[in-house]
């Protein structure tokens, strides 16, 4: 353990809360945050531990405050992120009020699937996830325990607000890929965890790893399914949208329609990806559960998140977005960069302070977004939502990370 990074002891408490008890703070190199909180961030802890996931604008000052805690700490640890920092003009005193976050560099995600940056030494990280990557190039994150721990916080109170906690055991049908030592992908993990919402009588993978490589079989789900539909547990269907699809369409062509028990549930994340252009309306696929597995579209569940910005987005009663108190999204035009506010089309960088050990606090993702007021849903949240409508030409974005990993290298005049 390197000299500078002195022991720091935990301990948890269940049900929800938890306590972290910093033994000491760096010896040699103070960071300026509150004494004994260097990787106890209490802002940010507090902000995790809000039992209101959505309580939109009233969480700005907290948020404020966790942010401008995660901007010191990344400033003092990271030297790379802190020669952004230095580049862009911003130190951490300059993080007086919500609208100076805007000022925070932002790392275009892109820049993290070439470098590898990170704010702790990487024996000391307790997790490191990828994404699934495009042509075997991925962004490699690093988490600390303490984020895990906000990050577990998190996935409570959203699990909560869609009522996904339940004591009776289910059959779950993972259309995603069964884990393996050789996938450190943020997909499957999540995926994953999904079945912990409820205990797992049985779980079936529809990818399966074998002889080296993965390989779908939705014959062997469909057979599976056919047992579970005989069963008294209800069934969790979690996974990709695009293997939801393709397995929902063979058993309608071949006429198998069942009548899965009540409060069976189909849990949708991670994206088409690779299967982009089979990609339907919502609509169509929610009409096609109902007809094929009696699953009506109130069961349904869909998530959102990437491993640059772990957090978990729960979408509401009619499938929108909103975004809670741990994280922002703000919308800026793809040629000026400049926010743009409610309703227009633009690039999406999303922030949170829930990760130490990356600098993954201000990203701008190549997605393109739109933001809308949480009033126009109708669900009875006033948080606002985003929708992901496509992806940006990759040009601009490698562009935009050039100049990050020039800065970043120590390149340029600084
Ligand atoms: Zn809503």
């Amino acid at each position: 353990m390197p000299a500078e990074i002195t022991q720091t002891k935990y301990s948890m408490v269940v049900s929800g809360t938890f306590l972290l008890t910093p033994v000491s703070c760096h010896k040699e190199r103070p960071c300026g945050l509150e004494k004994g909180y260097c990787m106890g961030r209490k802002y940010c802890k507090r902000l995790f531990q809000g039992k209101d996931p959505f309580a939109g604008k009233k969480s700005n000052r907290l948020f404020t405050k966790a942010m401008r805690e995660n901007f010191a700490f990344q400033y003092t640890h990271c030297p790379e992120y802190r020669r952004l920092a230095k580049a862009e003009k911003i130190r951490p005193e300059d993080i007086n009020g919500y609208a100076d976050l805007l000022k925070l560099p932002i790392l275009p995600t892109l820049l993290f699937k070439h470098h590898r940056i990170f704010s702790i030494p990487e024996n000391q990280m307790f997790i490191k996830a990828t994404s699934s990557g495009t042509g075997g190039v991925f962004s490699k994150i690093g988490f600390d325990f303490e984020s895990m721990l906000y990050g577990a916080n998190m996935v409570i109170q959203m699990a909560k607000y869609r009522h996904l906690w339940s004591f009776r055991p289910v059959n779950y049908i993972i259309l995603g890929y069964q884990p393996h030592k050789s996938n450190q992908t943020a997909v499957t993990k999540t995926a994953l965890g999904a079945t912990f919402f409820a205990p797992a009588f049985h779980r079936t993978f529809a990818l399966q790893y074998k002889n080296g490589k993965y390989e779908v079989d939705l014959e062997r789900i469909i057979k599976t399914l056919q047992k579970y539909a005989k069963m008294p547990f209800p069934v969790r269907f979690m996974g990709f949208p695009s293997y939801t699809y393709f397995l929902l369409k063979m058993m309608e062509e071949r006429g198998i329609f069942l009548k899965l028990p009540p409060d069976s549930m189909i849990m949708l994340g991670g994206g088409w990806k690779q299967f982009y252009k089979e990609q339907v309306e919502k609509e169509v696929l929610y009409e096609l559960a109902e007809r094929v597995l009696g699953i009506r579209e109130d069961h349904i569940v869909e998530f959102f998140g990437a491993v640059e910005h772990p957090i978990l987005y729960c979408d509401c009663k009619n499938h929108h977005f909103h975004v809670p108190i741990y994280s922002r999204v703000i919308i800026r035009d793809v040629h000026t960069m400049k926010p743009l506010g409610y309703d227009k089309v633009g690039l999406v960088q999303l922030m949170t302070p829930m990760v130490a050990a990356t600098p993954v606090l201000s990203i701008m993702t190549d997605d393109l977004g739109i933001l809308h007021r949480g009033e126009t849903c109708g669900c009875g949240l006033k948080s606002p939502y985003f929708e992901i409508i496509g992806r940006v030409g990759l040009k601009d974005i490698k562009t935009c990370a050039a100049g990050a990993a020039e800065f970043l290298q120590g390149g340029s005049k600084l």
